[in-house]
């Protein structure tokens, strides 16, 4: 994860990170803190109702609302200090979707919020799991520090022991519920009061000269300053110490206590990101790894969201730049279809507002309005062919029949279900033999946001149904021999949107035979997007 030379600075000072959280624990409220922080909006309270983009997106937000999900992903650019912040917004819906482990392609670091009373929770270890698979650097934020929390201690060893990854404390918690007073920052000797009168101004901040600092006595009375001291003595003695090059590499991580709805403990969990967090990192393509700072512009697709406006039925494609300087109006060549592509409105997700991307350097998210060219996984380079890797398809874990039922609209279903598979947020199937669609997905919501979806942005009802089979397969291996499967098993036989020969199956004892029956064949669970 190391990069030798020193980066220009416009792509040095740039973080492009994502929030894993389970539901809850605070990614909200810590996302507006964020853009409170990063000037980008004046008042906490906003990110889910401002600027034109987002109004335009209420029917999504209805749904959300309804359900207490995220639906739609979006990315967020803003700056603090020196840096530049890229935050991409993780769906917070089904237990594992495609779409989460997407975004975390997209960027460099994830930033995990815990709830300081429930600490590790399912989502979490999920999440983390995806992050794990990239060896992404994880910086641990401690939320709610202000309701009654579990022993710090206990929070770390938990940490450490379900996630398997050493933990370092970066702040120390001085109390915790009615009694929080703040945190002693163990980075830079400093004592952080929080602010309880004004949830969104920024703590108060104490230079002091370490913990035997006299001073200490006038900010924290003298019971919780003893077990302060004796805390943090025991946390150096006991755990790790912050070490840069492990947390880089993904087997530590650094946590910050806080509350996030009284701002506090934000700000240096902002500085942190930027002050240790990844430069943008090299990307790996089929060719060869693509370095940030290469003068050619390169970048793939890593999202798709559709009916952003629905007056247009335009699409975004979210692009991950992997190296050189982006402006507005350049030529690129869409590696996927050979064609050349003028990017004459490129969008930036500057917090408060969709706006008009003039240029972007490596480790930013621009969004590209297109009709349908741009799907998920496609390279955008100044000519070179290459063929980012690492975003696989995953085979879904569920699957359903669909049909419209309204039968004037059928037709209609066809053109809905392949803007969503095109978007990532489905498979879908067509079976060579008879009428109508087999839809998969990895979490059993999906299918309720699917339904919903087609409703709203098609005006299209529909009723999924249940399926005789449980999971699909991409069919690989030789010509004659899949020409011949194919032959022998029209039943199972389906079409993703790809065009490609998918194997559905009912039980794994289907696996077993097409496997011992056709010698060479290859059943994918997954399918390397290119
Ligand atoms: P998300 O589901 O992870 O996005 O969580 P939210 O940001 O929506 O927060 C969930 C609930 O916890 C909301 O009612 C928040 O107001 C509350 N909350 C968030 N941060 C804090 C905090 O630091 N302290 C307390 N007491 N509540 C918080």
């Amino acid at each position: 994860m190391t990069h030798h030379a020193p980066l220009p600075p416009e792509i040095a000072r740039r973080r492009t990170f994502a929030i894993i959280a389970h539901p809850d624990a605070g990614k909200t409220t810590l996302t507006e803190k964020f853009l409170l922080f990063g000037g980008a909006i004046q008042m906490a309270g906003q990110v889910r109702a401002k600027g034109e983009a987002r109004r335009t997106r209420s029917d999504f937000m209805k749904l959300e609302q309804d359900r207490g999900i995220s639906v739609s992903a979006s990315a967020m650019s803003f700056d603090f200090k020196q840096f530049r912040f890229n935050l991409v917004d993780t769906p917070g819906h089904s237990d594992f979707s495609e779409d989460t482990y997407r975004t975390l392609t997209a960027v460099d670091t994830a930033v995990m919020v815990i709830d300081g009373a429930k600490g590790v929770e399912s989502q979490t270890r999920k999440l983390f799991e995806v992050c794990r698979l990239r060896d992404l650097p994880i910086v641990t934020f401690c939320n709610k520090m202000d309701r009654e929390a579990r022993d710090t201690f206990e929070i770390i060893d938990e940490i450490q022991e379900h996630l398997a990854i050493d933990v370092s404390p970066a702040s120390w918690p001085i109390g915790s519920g009615r009694e929080f007073l703040g945190c002693y920052d163990l980075l830079n000797d400093r004592l952080e009061i929080m602010d309880r009168a004004d949830r969104n101004r920024v703590a108060e901040s104490v230079e002091i000269n370490g913990l035997d600092d006299p001073r200490m006595e006038q900010h924290i009375p003298a019971d919780m300053l003893a077990k302060l001291r004796e805390e943090v003595a025991m946390a150096r003695e006991l755990l790790p110490a912050f070490d840069r090059e492990r947390f880089l590499e993904g087997s530590m991580t650094p946590i910050w206590f806080g509350s996030a709805i009284n701002s506090f403990g934000v700000k240096e969990l902002m500085d942190g990101i930027g002050t240790y967090g990844p430069e943008p990192q090299p990307q790996p393509a089929a060719e060869r790894t693509v370095a940030p700072d290469e003068p050619h512009v390169t970048g793939f697709v890593f999202k798709v969201q559709a009916n952003m406006d629905p007056k247009h039925r335009d699409r975004v494609a979210f692009v991950r730049l992997a190296s050189g300087h982006f402006e507005r109006g350049m030529k690129l060549l869409h590696v996927r279809s050979k064609k050349p592509m003028s990017v004459t409105s490129p969008v930036l997700f500057l917090a408060s507002d969709r706006e008009l991307a003039e240029e972007a350097w490596a480790g930013d998210i621009i969004g590209i309005p297109n009709h349908g060219q741009l799907r998920i996984g496609d390279a955008l380079t100044e000519g070179e062919v290459l063929r980012f890797t690492g975003i696989p398809s995953f085979a879904p874990e569920l699957l359903q029949g669909v049909r419209s039922t309204d039968p004037m609209k059928a037709k209609h279903l066809e053109k809905a279900l392949m803007q969503f598979a095109e978007e990532g947020a489905a498979k879908v199937f067509k079976p060579s033999i008879g009428s109508g669609f087999v839809v998969g997905v990895v979490g059993a919501l999906q299918f309720d946001v699917l339904a919903s979806r087609i409703e709203i942005e098609y005006g299209i009802p529909v009723r999924f149904e249940a399926s005789q089979f449980t999971s699909a397969r991409w069919v690989q291996g030789p010509k004659d021999v899949v020409e011949k499967m194919v032959e022998d098993n029209k039943q199972f036989i389906a079409h993703d949107n790809d065009g490609d020969t998918v194997f559905l199956t009912r039980l794994q004892w289907d696996i077993d035979r097409v496997i011992r029956d056709y010698p060479g064949i290859k059943l994918t669970a997954t399918k390397e997007l290119m």
